[in-house]
């Protein structure tokens, strides 16, 4: 970056640090373990469905409520209209929360200091003030210490459940000692990964009306190219988040996007395939990291989080480039020694064993 700020930036921009995705290199025979996306193709009845939606309408505007959408979303959690808000991806929901909720002059956003690192941007992007919460020496989320701060006064608490990058889930019970510890705050929880393993707390919406569950649709439906996103709350929850959507953007998801996200929802069948193929092969990954000497945290995600004793993380990551295998490392505190290695096919992950058995020789 260049010393002086272009004259015509907001203060606030100059400011930003901005989330750095992982990369998507055009490299032929890539094995791409580096972003969290499903290695299997969307649903066919998702595709289907798009291709259908391609063929009529595309000069009207969509339904700015996605209410088709809503209600498909309604039946697979058994919720009532109403509980429910769709989004452009569960990133844009989740800045809307961060709008629509933690913006509470004077006091805090609690977030666990190793978690998905967006938070921190949004927080920044509204001016909201972070603080972070150290995780555990085992980099699980410390729930005695969030809950003491919560009820000191906070501006809000979020935890990703499953959290990333660590792959670590929290029982229900400490999600209810949160919802307990903040009653005039929401609490929102992240489960982008909760249908690889973890418990999802969609069931406690009924009881607590300050709880806010995000889901998405670009891990366990094969559908991180569509931009699919939803949260699940009591109703004055999502009418805050519609009043916020409805002040930025009438039709955040398009035609398409409604069609195939409905499409993928409805398929029950496929969803459990695939999810069950993903869990399966993580477990047979663990098992063959833990044989070359990696360290591999509890993982309930469709990603493994491991640490080599003998290895410098950053290194290994680039030796895996090298090979045509990309796996993510952060260049952070606390997290630097360790890979983020997103579950493929069984060949891919078997690819990876390879590359890593001829590294490491
Ligand atoms: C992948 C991910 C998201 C973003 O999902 P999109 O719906 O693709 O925007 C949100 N939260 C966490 C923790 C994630 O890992």
């Amino acid at each position: 970056m260049t010393d002086s700020v272009p004259p015509f930036w907001s203060p606030r921009i100059a400011a930003l640090e901005p989330y750095v995705p992982g990369e998507q290199p055009r490299i032929p025979g890539l094995v791409k373990l580096n972003t969290n996306e499903n290695p299997y193709p969307p649903s066919p009845r998702a595709l289907q469905a798009i291709a259908r939606a391609a063929q009529e309408g595309l000069e009207r505007y969509p339904d700015p409520a996605s209410a088709a959408l809503r209600e498909a979303v309604c039946r697979r959690h058994a919720l009532r209209p109403g509980e429910v808000f769709v989004g452009n991806g569960s990133d844009e929901v989740l800045a809307h929360a961060f709008f629509a909720f933690f913006q509470q002059p004077g006091q805090a956003l609690l977030f666990p200091d190793v978690t998905y690192s967006f938070y921190k941007v949004y927080a920044q992007l509204y001016g909201i003030e972070p603080a972070l919460m150290p995780v555990d020496a085992g980099l699980g989320i410390d729930v005695d210490a969030l809950a003491a701060r919560a009820a000191q006064g906070c501006a809000g608490i979020v935890v990703a459940n499953p959290n990333a990058p660590t792959g670590i889930g929290l029982p229900l019970a400490a999600i209810e000692r949160l919802l307990a510890a903040a009653p005039q705050r929401v609490v929102l929880v992240d489960e982008a990964y909760v249908d690889f393993g973890g418990e999802s707390a969609v069931p406690l919406i009924a009881r607590h009306p300050n709880l806010l569950v995000v889901h998405t649709l670009s891990k366990s439906r094969s559908l991180a190219g569509l931009r699919v996103g939803y949260a699940m709350g009591q109703a004055p929850l999502v009418e805050a988040l519609d009043r916020v959507k409805n002040s930025f953007n009438s039709y955040p998801l398009d035609r398409l996007a409604e069609a195939g996200a409905i499409g993928a929802l409805d398929d029950e069948a496929y969803f459990e395939h695939t999810r069950r193929e993903v869990m399966d092969t993580r477990e047979g990954l663990v098992l063959q990291l833990e044989d070359l000497g990696f360290d591999v945290l509890p993982s309930q995600a469709n990603f493994l989080f491991a640490r080599h004793p003998q290895h410098d993380a950053g290194e290994l990551a680039a030796g895996l480039r090298a090979r045509a295998v990309l796996v993510r490392h952060f260049r952070q505190p606390r997290i630097d020694a360790w890979l983020r290695i997103s579950i493929g096919t069984r060949d891919q992950c078997g690819l990876l064993v390879q590359r890593l058995q001829e590294i490491l020789a």
